[in-house]
């Protein structure tokens, strides 16, 4: 029986959230530390990477950027509202938030265009091959997943990391003084707005999954979440890989950082 989650605590400490999902987020920080520590975001940082590696990112991501809403919409599909409560939480919110993503994929083109991408290679160019791994799974746990699963994967993890790069990227003077200021601000705003600093959003998912688990989740679907949230992590890191696979400073980072 689902013995319900009331949060009392503030949204945004993890004390606020039952003891299993303490646990599965201590259980998942290693791997997301992996994403944090990701090569590509020192050498964009640095502007050590090169055209062909920013090519890679713009036009990698471009298809799980421009997808997202639709992964949210894929999960609003299973929800029913007066099912419960974690239902009618995550159909007033996804509702509410696949709205705020709307331009959000616009933003992304500006982005790439001011980073030297052709917003036309992105709108009509395959992406690299190898980079459709992130998307694919995103989309595969929101068709065929269960609610809390769909959730977890893509607004708690993936949004969640994005804003920790996103901020570290942002807040690079290096990387901001790379454009144009007659562009600066509108290359830059999909970073400003997914920059983590007050972003509540990754809570707010936390919030609706533990609502739909109840305090006293099996074990195995606990493990299933954990599961889910490290696919999501390592995507991301496996694309950060591709991204950079032939930069030439790369080897340079890496003889740095030994
Ligand atoms: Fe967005």
């Amino acid at each position: 029986m689902n013995i319900l989650f009331e949060r009392t605590g503030p949204l945004t400490e993890l004390s606020s959230y039952p003891q299993w999902a303490q646990d599965m987020v201590a259980d998942c920080a290693a791997t997301k530390q992996r994403v944090l520590d990701h090569d590509i975001w020192r050498m964009m940082t640095a502007l050590q990477l090169d055209h062909e590696s920013t090519r890679n990112f713009m036009m990698g991501l471009w298809p799980f950027i421009e997808r997202f809403p639709s992964f949210m919409a894929l999960n609003l599909l299973k929800t029913r509202y007066g099912r419960s409560p974690g239902d009618d939480k995550a159909r007033r919110w996804l509702v509410r938030n696949i709205r705020v993503e709307q331009n959000h994929a616009e933003y992304w083109l500006n982005w790439a265009d001011g980073a030297g991408v052709a917003r036309s290679r992105l709108l009509d160019e395959l992406p690299p091959h190898g980079t459709d791994g992130l998307a694919r799974w995103c989309e595969d746990i929101s068709a065929r997943g269960s609610l809390a699963a769909g959730m977890i994967a893509t607004n708690y993890a993936i949004e969640g990391v994005t804003g920790e790069w996103s901020q570290m990227i942002y807040d690079s003077e290096t990387y901001r003084q790379g454009f144009d200021p007659s562009i600066r601000t509108s290359a830059l705003k999909w970073l400003h707005l997914h920059a983590a600093y007050d972003d509540t959003h990754p809570w707010e998912a936390l919030e609706i999954v533990c609502t739909l688990m109840g305090l006293e989740p099996s074990a195995d679907d606990v493990a299933h979440l954990a599961e889910c949230i490290k696919r999501s992590y390592t995507s991301m890191i496996l694309l950060g890989d591709r991204c950079i696979q032939s930069c030439p400073e790369r080897v340079l980072v890496q003889e740095d950082a030994a």
